[in-house]
């Protein structure tokens, strides 16, 4: 059969045994297909050919060069094999050194030329060229000017990934289908699905490769869109019987504070989906967004008290261990007068544990009325006895196809999602467009506004002196930087490195270098703050190490939390009074406003301090938003105008797990409008109208497609 060859596993391409099919299924590649969908992260612009009197120190640049001397190789002390030789252009001469690669003395062949793609350095007095790259010039055989540059990992280099993708190609472009029609196609003048892939691992030419990546931009968006609205329509049809109409004065009587006039409104709105008799019994699909801050767990809490009271099981899933915990404590805490048991479950709960909350779920042991967990919720073992509601918190940070999941176990039940990133408007209708909707508009009493302010590297010694301050003062302080360590990031761009955006048009800016967590923590902790107690925190650390962290900084044991954007969701330290961000640049508007609702949730005067070198206009109008917009809502708004929705599909991508089929939202991120996602989504519907059921023979492959990139669960082929 035709699609199956895509389907075939990795290994049998030659070369591929099980050490490197090993290595490809951490890169989330099992198949031909996942292979042929692995996309560069970047290009290299190989093309543009300096002359060694024009490279400039420490960038990668391009040189043909001529070998002047045969390569000698030698040993140094401590084993290390040093290759040398001599190459000139008609500028000037450089000598290219390899450091344990003593192969390259076979490979290199003296007076002939090559191009080398390599950095310059000027050392003890002479010009050098350490481990480049290199290829032959051969007269009838033009080398490609845009090179991808592949995520990799332990064991691959990008020679021998090519190798395979080259390899795939062969075996898979005879028989690739596309999911668009030829008119749909030409009408969007976009290339056949096997001349783009061929063009996105082989580009020719820049123009080529631009449209090769609109390609398979519109395609990715084309499936999403049948898929969003085939899972729309599914849901669509179940009915299920009424709540009875429960008495919630119990719950809201108890409470330590009266709800605010909006978190009324939204618990009535919820009430009513749950127990209504005009609902005609279809489930609650509703999201309430509120900002940071607004109460919104109250909601979720008097929503899973109805569905307790009609006799029901609550899930309430969340994306972290840490804030999982968090509200098992809360949630503990709103209940415990009345009688409603709340358990946990996690990824790090023990095997023990699971076990026996596997089994009270199910209804073998002590009844579970609510559970609260992470997407170890979705595991197969997890049966229930009767499940009434299903509530996820901070739902951008779920994927689209977890939320798919999760509503497949709930197909019965009523689903509240809650967000603090409220999704812009036009995204929303198509993402959520099933969803009713509940704002929170309104803070409880006694919030207050977090003073913004930004400022450059100069202000840092002041920035001390007010750290320390805030600290003498009882206060504690965040700071969060955009990177772990100081090694370059895998997904971390250099400068010459062509973006996949870049071939969208979009304007590059500068970036500043990049603040890590763990150099910045230690040089605080020795060098400016010897005598305050510093922690260190991000997304690598174990969940254990990590909500050990959280637990002491919680616990007022910590003063300076240096971290990455782990903290951003939802964690409740009220003693927290200064939310540092270190290069401000980098971060999204949403993610930003999220990061500062982290502080100013207790009675001390809180402050922002975003920093950021960045001369790019783009990132100082976004900072100014910041500074004096406190309204997530028109944020929220403003990021999409000035950004794009790539960013939005990039955030609500980037928590989710890898799909199988190599379906990533990476190409959509680099969207800058809204128009292609639209047309996408008009085409899929049109096509939906004409075959309901993508039954039709020739929508086999786009419903196998879409099939594999709706499901988390790996794909037998029926
Ligand atoms: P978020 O919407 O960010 O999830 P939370 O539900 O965590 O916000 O609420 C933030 C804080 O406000 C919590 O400490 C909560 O107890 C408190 N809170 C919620 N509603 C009210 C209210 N009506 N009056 C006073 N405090 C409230
Ligand atoms: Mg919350």
């Amino acid at each position: 059969m035709v699609i199956s060859n895509l389907l075939l596993p990795v290994d049998v391409l030659k070369g591929v045994g099980p050490a490197r099919k090993k290595w490809l299924s951490k890169l989330g590649i099992e198949t031909l297909q996942d292979l042929l969908w692995h996309f560069p992260r970047a290009y290299e612009n190989r093309g543009d050919i300096k002359l060694l009197k024009d490279g400039a120190q420490g960038y990668q640049t391009s040189f043909a060069l001529t070998v002047e001397t045969a390569p000698r190789t030698v040993k140094l002390r401590g084993g290390i094999m040093l290759t040398t030789f001599r190459a000139s252009d008609t500028s000037g001469s450089v000598e290219v050194v390899f450091f344990n690669q003593p192969y390259v003395s076979q490979q290199i062949v003296p007076h002939k030329s090559y191009r080398f793609w390599g950095r310059l350095k000027y050392k003890g007095g002479r010009w050098q060229m350490p481990s480049p790259q290199y290829d032959a010039i051969e007269p009838n055989t033009p080398l490609p000017d845009l090179v991808p540059r592949y995520p990799l990992c332990e064991g691959l280099t990008q020679k021998v990934l090519q190798g395979y993708i080259k390899d795939a190609l062969a075996r898979c472009l005879p028989f690739l289908e596309d999911v668009l029609d030829e008119d749909t196609r030409l009408q969007e003048k976009l290339p056949t699905l096997s001349k783009a892939l061929m063009e996105v691992h082989f580009p020719t030419t820049a123009e080529n490769l631009s449209s090769a990546l609109r390609k398979m931009m519109f395609d990715e968006l084309f499936c999403m869109g049948i898929g969003i609205a085939l899972s729309k329509r599914s849901h669509k049809e179940t009915l299920i019987p009424l709540y009875p109409q429960v008495d919630i004065r119990p719950f809201l009587e108890q409470l330590p504070f009266t709800l605010t006039n909006a978190q009324k409104r939204c618990v009535r709105e919820i009430y009513h989906d749950m127990t209504g008799p005009n609902t005609k019994g279809a489930p609650m699909r509703r999201m309430l967004i509120g900002d940071v801050g607004s109460g919104k767990t109250v909601c979720a809490a008097a929503a899973a008290f109805v569905a307790v009271r009609a006799g029901k099981q609550v899930a309430i899933m969340v994306p972290t261990g840490i804030l999982a915990t968090q509200h098992y404590a809360e949630f503990s805490a709103l209940f415990e007068g009345l009688g409603i048991r709340v358990a946990l479950l996690t990824g790090h709960s023990t095997a023990r544990e699971k076990q026996k909350v596997y089994q009270d779920l199910r209804g073998d042991g002590t009844h579970i009325d609510i559970i609260i967990g992470t997407h170890a919720l979705l595991q197969k073992g997890v049966v229930f006895e009767d499940l009434g509601l299903v509530v996820t918190d901070e739902q951008h940070r779920f994927g689209i196809m977890q939320r798919a999941n999760l509503q497949e176990k709930a197909e019965c039940a009523h689903v509240l999602v809650m967000s603090a990133t409220p999704i812009p408007r036009t995204l929303a209708l198509v993402m959520y467009g099933d969803l009713a909707l509940s704002k929170l508009d309104e803070m409880p009493p006694g919030r207050q506004r977090v003073d913004t302010f930004v400022v450059n590297h100069s202000y840092r010694e002041r920035l001390h002196q007010f750290i320390q301050k805030q600290v003498d003062m009882g206060g504690q302080v965040y700071i969060v930087c955009p990177a772990i360590e100081g090694r370059i990031d895998e997904d971390e761009l250099e400068e010459e490195e062509l973006a996949l955006s870049d071939f969208f048009g979009r304007k590059k800016e500068s970036r500043p270098p990049l603040q890590n967590a763990t150099d910045y923590a230690k040089k605080l902790a020795e060098d400016i703050f010897p005598n305050l107690r510093i922690a260190l925190l991000h997304g690598q650390m174990k969940s254990a190490e990590k909500d050990l962290v959280m637990q002491s900084f919680s616990a007022g044991e910590i003063d300076i939390l240096v971290s990455t954007t782990v903290i951003e969701v939802g964690v409740n330290v009220p003693n927290a009074c200064l939310m540092i961000v270190e290069n401000a640049e980098r971060f999204g508007l949403s993610q930003l406003h999220q990061l500062r609702g982290r502080v100013g949730r207790g009675k001390k005067k809180s402050y922002c301090v975003l920093l950021s070198d960045s001369q790019g206009d783009a990132a100082k109008a976004r900072l100014e938003t910041m500074r004096t917009c406190y309204d997530g809502f028109s944020i929220a708004e403003q990021d999409l105008a000035q950004r794009g929705p790539g960013d939005f599909f990039a955030s609500i991508s980037d928590g989710g797990v890898r799909q199988s089929g190599g379906f990533s939202l990476k190409m959509a991120s680099c969207l800058s409008d809204t128009t292609m996602m639209q047309k996408a989504f008009l085409e899929g519907k049109k096509l939906l109208e004409k075959d309901p059921f993508l039954t039709l023979p020739e929508h086999a492959f786009l419903a196998q497609r879409i099939r594999q990139l709706f499901t988390l669960e790996a794909l037998t082929i029926s």
